[in-house]
C-alpha cells in the first residue's frame, strides 16, 4: 500500500457500485484507492475462470435491459457496450405448464403497448382476472413517487388484494414478476417496490433484455482498473477494511483489519448493507447510528445459480422464464452458448437461477443439478439424452437486498451526515430496484456529489399518455 497520502479518495469495495465510482472520479482527474477484500475485484457481478471446462463462469447468470441506463453508458465509456447481446423478440418467453408462450416487445405508446400481449396471457388466465387488475392499473397510472413510496408499509399481497386483484392473477402474473424482479414473494414485498415495477412496466414501452456476451467481470473489471490507474490510483485486493475513523465532522482514514491505516480526505462505502452496516457500527460515530439502524433492516435475498455443460445442442431458447410454481427450482435459464461471443466448447451450456424461497440450500449438487435437468427438459427435450459433461453449482447467501415492506423508505441517499463521507451500492436510494443499475447510479450520485457535477441520469419516468395520467407533485 502506498504512502498514507498519495490518494484523493478511497472508495471501499471494488463491485459495480466501487469500481464505477472510482473510474468516475479518475475522469474528473482524481487519484483513487480501490480497497477490496476479496482475492479478485467484482464483488455480487463477479466471474472466474472455471479450471475444470476453461470457460469463464459468472457467479450466476445476469440480465440487463435498455432500461439500465446508467449502467449502460458507463460500459459505454468503457468501451464494452458491445459486449451485451440483446435479445429483440420476444421480449421474454414463458414456460407454463410445459407450454411455451412468447411475450412480445411492443414499443407503442404507454400503455397501449400492453394490448398486443393481451391474448397471451388471455391463454393462461380469464377476463375477469384480466378486468380484476383495472384499480391497481389507475392506481399505478396516477401514482408519482410520493403516492409510490405511500405504500411501504404495506405488503405487496395485502395491498393488491385490497385492489381486487383476483387470486389466479396474483399467482400467474404477479409472483412470477415480482420474484424474478424483485427476488422476494409477495406477502414479503413492498407495495410500494411492486407498484414501481408495475408503473414503469404500464409507462414504459420498447424495453428488452441484453445479457453478456463475456464474463461478468470482462464487462467492467480490466477496464476500470485501466481507468483508475491511469490517475495514479489502484485497486487493492485482499484489503479487507474494518472501519472508518471520524475526527470532528469529517471522514480522516479507514483502518483495515491488519492494523493499517490510509488516509481518506474522501470515502465511499461501496458495500452492501450487510457489510456496510456494521462497518460503520465499528466507527463509532453518533452521527451514523441510524445508517447503521437502517442497514440491519435489508435482508439478502439467497440464490442458488447452477451452469451445465452438455455434449450437444440441446435445442433450448436463448432466454427463457418459468412461470412461478413453489414446486420449482429454477426461475430463468439461458443458453451461454448461444449467447457468449466466443462460444465455449461444448455444444450448450446452460445456467440458472434458483431464487429467494425456491433457492434450496439444503439440498446437495446431486440433487440440485437433477432438478435443474427435468425442469430444462420440460423447455428442450434433447437435454434427457445429451450427456452432461460437467456441473457447478454457486450457492449465494446474499445476492440481492429484498425490498421488503418498510425497506423503500430506508434506503439511503449517498451523502452521509459526516463530511467526505458516501455510501454507494444497490441499496442506496436510487430510484430504481436493487440491480446492477441501481449499483451504477448510486455510483454516479455519489461521484457527482464529490466533484460538484451532475453525473447521474434522471430516475426512470412514465411517459406517453401513461405520462399524461400522472398526478403532477
Ligand atoms: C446470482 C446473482 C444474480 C443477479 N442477477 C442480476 C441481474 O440479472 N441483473 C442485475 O442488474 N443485477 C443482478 N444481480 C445483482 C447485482 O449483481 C448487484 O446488485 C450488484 O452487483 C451490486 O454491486 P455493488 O457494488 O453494490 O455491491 P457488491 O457487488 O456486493 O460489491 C461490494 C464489494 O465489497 C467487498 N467488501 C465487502 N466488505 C468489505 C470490507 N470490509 N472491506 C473491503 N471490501 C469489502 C465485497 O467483497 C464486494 O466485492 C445479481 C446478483 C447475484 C449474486
Amino acid at each position: 500500500m502506498q504512502a498514507p497520502s498519495s490518494f484523493d479518495a478511497v472508495v471501499v469495495g471494488a463491485g459495480v457500485a466501487g469500481l464505477f465510482c472510482a473510474t468516475a472520479l479518475a475522469d474528473a482527474g482524481l487519484s483513487v484507492a480501490v480497497l477490496e477484500a476479496r482475492g479478485s475485484p467484482g464483488g455480487r457481478a463477479r466471474s472466474w475462470m472455471d479450471a475444470n471446462t476453461g470457460t469463464e463462469v459468472d457467479i450466476g447468470p445476469h440480465v440487463v435491459s435498455t432500461e439500465h441506463r446508467q449502467f449502460l453508458r458507463m460500459l459505454e465509456r468503457l468501451g464494452t457496450r458491445e459486449h451485451i447481446a440483446w435479445q429483440d423478440e420476444p421480449l421474454i418467453e414463458l414456460l407454463d405448464a410445459k407450454q411455451h408462450l412468447a411475450v412480445a416487445n411492443v414499443d407503442w405508446m404507454p400503455p397501449l403497448h400492453g394490448l398486443p400481449n393481451l391474448p397471451v396471457a388471455l391463454r393462461r388466465l380469464g377476463i375477469a382476472d384480466a378486468l380484476s387488475h383495472v384499480r391497481v392499473a389507475w392506481q399505478a397510472l396516477r401514482a408519482n413517487v410520493r403516492r409510490q413510496r405511500a405504500l411501504d408499509t404495506q405488503d405487496a399481497l395485502h395491498w393488491l388484494r385490497s385492489l381486487g386483484v383476483s387470486e389466479r392473477a396474483i399467482a400467474w402474473f404477479w409472483r412470477s414478476a415480482m420474484l424474478a424482479v424483485l427476488n422476494v414473494p409477495l406477502e414479503q414485498c413492498s407495495a410500494a417496490a411492486a407498484m414501481r415495477i408495475f408503473r414503469l412496466m404500464l409507462g414504459r414501452s420498447g424495453y428488452h433484455f441484453g445479457f453478456p456476451a463475456v464474463g461478468l467481470s470482462q464487462l467492467y473489471v480490466p477496464a476500470c482498473t485501466k481507468a483508475i490507474r491511469s490517475r495514479r490510483g489502484e485497486v487493492f485486493t485482499g484489503a479487507l477494511v474494518h472501519s472508518v475513523q471520524v475526527r470532528g465532522d469529517a471522514v480522516r482514514a479507514v483502518r483495515l483489519r491488519d492494523g493499517r491505516c490510509l488516509a481518506a480526505p474522501v470515502c465511499v462505502v461501496a458495500l452492501p448493507p450487510w457489510h456496510a452496516g456494521p462497518l460503520l457500527a465499528r466507527s463509532a460515530e453518533p452521527a451514523l447510528a441510524p445508517l447503521q439502524q437502517a442497514a440491519r433492516a435489508f435482508v439478502g435475498a439467497p440464490y442458488v445459480s447452477t451452469m451445465l455443460w452438455f455434449d450437444r445442442p440441446v435445442g433450448a431458447p436463448r432466454f427463457w422464464a418459468r412461470v412461478w410454481n413453489p414446486q420449482d427450482l429454477n426461475t430463468d435459464f439461458y443458453d451461454l452458448a448461444r449467447i457468449r461471443s466466443r462460444a465455449p466448447s461444448p455444444a450448450s451450456l446452460i445456467a440458472c437461477n434458483a431464487i429467494g424461497p425456491n433457492a434450496r440450500f439444503a439440498w446437495t449438487d446431486a440433487q440440485v443439478v437433477a432438478r435443474t435437468r427435468e425442469e430444462l427438459v420440460e423447455a428442450a427435450p434433447a437435454a434427457a439424452t445429451g450427456r452432461l459433461l460437467h456441473a457447478r453449482v454457486h450457492r449465494i447467501r446474499a445476492a440481492i437486498p429484498q425490498p421488503r415492506p418498510g425497506t423503500e423508505t430506508l434506503r439511503p441517499g449517498v451523502r452521509t451526515p459526516v463530511r467526505g463521507l458516501f455510501l454507494a451500492s444497490d441499496w442506496c436510494d436510487t430510484g430504481v430496484p436493487c440491480s446492477m443499475e441501481s449499483a451504477a447510479r448510486a455510483a454516479a450520485l455519489a461521484a457527482g456529489g464529490i466533484v460538484g457535477a451532475t453525473l447521474a441520469l434522471p430516475p426512470p419516468e412514465t411517459y406517453g399518455f401513461a405520462g399524461l395520467l400522472r398526478e403532477r407533485n
